[in-house]
């Protein structure tokens, strides 16, 4: 016999599956264009659901996987990327998107660490990714998409369901640089995807079926984010054929599509601003370029609002609160004259819908506007937690709080600024570099004695790689071999632009390198830098 409280659990267990927005968009809008690749549509809506559950059959049945294993993602943007994400989550499978830029080493740390069963990777991958399975204990195949492996995983006569699922299950593990020099997997939920998309909606844009996003950005990143509220609103993912970022191609498709948005890095958008041929191209169909991931100069911001037009807005957030944590609209950028207007421009917005935003002093007090302290922030948007580390997750989520690690004000109208990082992380073209596991690196050579990284102002990568080193006892340092011996460890864009040989490192009285001296000894050093 039931009883009253299994009757309550039951009324009140709340079901969801992300995926469930594309099954919804495929019964309203299933002849609109779904995913296209340049200017070619490749899927309509009743596709791309079709052949996200054929995906989701195929790799419960043929590859014998359940729900709540883990899957990675090792793949340049591609149409094959938005039915896997849904093809997995479908399943009840949470997805490893990562970077394809990292190096071989970073690729099986995250593949062991996330326990990934399965990676899916781009054909030009396959050859690096294939050796490293006998040495990762879960990882059972690398299949390359667009491979007959792959194609087989749609031959199947079952078709797939969405799985229910609840609003704490996991959906999407999303690894970034950890200040220890391991990455570190922040676990976002379906709710937390959930909440990410329709705070878009309502703070950003109203996206329409008319419209389209242009995924120049990484889909293993913010562009990836973005796929959500364009398919829970029946429009065209658009994925650029060189798979990235060019500006030529860029302001092609711009001038083609209509209704765009997209997200860019300040680096992207820098670029774009910098090609004459933005000052003459047909941007009518531009609806929206959303950035952030990193500081904008303001410079370029002027000149980007002066070239494009009031289609801008901001996004500030991180992998442990996706792209949700404050917002700076389109409307918030018409006034680049006035001194409020321009204080604006140079700040990340307001705090977003159902998030709330404070600064915080040492004592994890509040502190009242203008006064500068961490930024932290709660609500549904922060992660769950970071994956199999206890340690970092009881740092970073504490009473409730969501501890950014970045440092700012917010002002008496709400707008937060931020001033610095309190984790020394340097962002270089929009991507996370922690100086940690760059002198990591640099130590393990022998001529290094010591090394200390810091990030340098650049105005084409925001910031690049600047390294202090003392060499070993009777050594020279040859910058060339370093740079070698850095393409050999760690992704090449983390590697050090320039180096400064010195004698010894500024420290404090325990020991700790002074990185606010590097900081200053950098500005005074330009005559003696060492470019590689
Ligand atoms: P990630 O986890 O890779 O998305 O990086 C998140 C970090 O990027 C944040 O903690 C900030 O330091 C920085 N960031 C993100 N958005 C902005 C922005 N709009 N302006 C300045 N820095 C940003």
């Amino acid at each position: 016999m039931t009883k009253i409280w299994e009757i309550q659990i039951f009324l009140f267990k709340e079901v969801m599956n992300i995926a469930k927005i594309l099954t919804s968009t495929a019964t309203t809008a299933a002849q609109r264009p779904a995913v296209s690749f340049g200017r070619k549509q490749i899927l309509n809506y009743a596709e791309l659901a079709e052949r996200s559950l054929s995906l989701a059959a195929g790799i419960t049945d043929c590859l014998g996987l359940k729900m709540g294993d883990h899957v990675a993602l090792i793949m340049k943007n591609c149409p094959e990327y938005i039915e896997i994400l849904f093809g997995l989550w479908s399943a009840g499978i949470s997805v490893v998107p990562i970077n394809t830029k990292l190096h071989q080493n970073e690729f099986s740390f995250i593949l062991d660490h996330s326990q990934s069963r399965i990676c899916f990777c781009s054909p030009g991958l396959v050859d690096i990714l294939t050796p490293l399975v006998p040495a990762i204990s879960r990882l059972e195949a690398v299949i390359s998409v667009g491979e007959p492996a792959y194609d087989n995983l749609f031959t199947g006569r079952k078709k797939g369901v969405v799985e229910e699922l609840e609003p704490h299950n996991l959906a999407w593990l999303f690894y970034t640089s950890g200040t220890t020099g391991r990455p570190k997997g922040a676990m976002l939920t379906h709710r937390n995807l959930d909440v990410m998309l329709n705070s878009h909606l309502a703070d950003i844009d109203d996206i329409g079926e008319q419209d389209c996003c242009i995924h120049a950005a990484p889909l293993s990143h913010g562009s990836g984010m973005y796929v959500l509220p364009h398919i829970a609103r029946g429009a065209n993912n658009v994925i650029p054929e060189s798979g990235g970022f060019n500006t030529q191609e860029t302001l092609e498709l711009l001038s083609h599509y209509h209704g765009c948005s997209a997200f860019f890095a300040p680096t992207m958008l820098h670029r774009l601003i910098q090609d004459p041929a933005a000052q003459s191209a047909n941007l009518n169909g531009l609806k929206n370029i959303v950035y952030g991931g990193g500081p904008m100069y303001l410079e370029d911001l002027k000149k980007a609002l002066s070239i494009l037009g009031p289609r801008l807005s901001q996004i500030y957030g991180q992998g442990e609160a996706p792209m949700t944590i404050t917002g700076l609209t389109r409307d918030m950028h018409t006034d680049h004259e006035t001194e409020a207007g321009v204080a604006r421009l140079k700040s990340v917005g307001v705090p977003r819908s159902g998030v709330v935003v404070k600064v915080f002093d040492e004592e994890a007090q509040e502190l009242p506007p203008g006064e500068i302290g961490e930024v932290v922030c709660r609500g549904d948007i922060v992660m769950a937690g970071y994956w199999r580390n206890l340690e970092a997750t009881a740092e970073t989520l504490k009473s409730g709080w969501l501890h950014t690690g970045d440092v700012g004000f917010i002002d008496q109208s709400g707008f937060l600024t931020l001033k610095d990082r309190s984790k020394d992380m340097i962002i270089s073209g929009g991507t996370n570099i922690y100086p940690r596991e760059v002198e990591e690196v640099l130590l393990q050579h022998p001529d290094v004695q010591e090394a200390s990284v810091v990030g340098r102002l650049d105005p084409d990568w925001g910031e690049t790689v600047v390294a202090f080193i003392v060499p070993s006892e009777g050594s020279q340092v040859d910058t060339d071999d370093l740079d070698t011996f850095c393409i050999d460890h760690i992704a090449r864009f983390k590697r050090p632009k320039t180096y400064h040989i010195v004698d010894s490192l500024p420290k404090n009285n325990t020991g700790k390198i002074l990185k606010i001296e590097l900081r200053k000894l950098l500005k005074e050093k330009t005559d003696e830098i060492c470019n590689v």
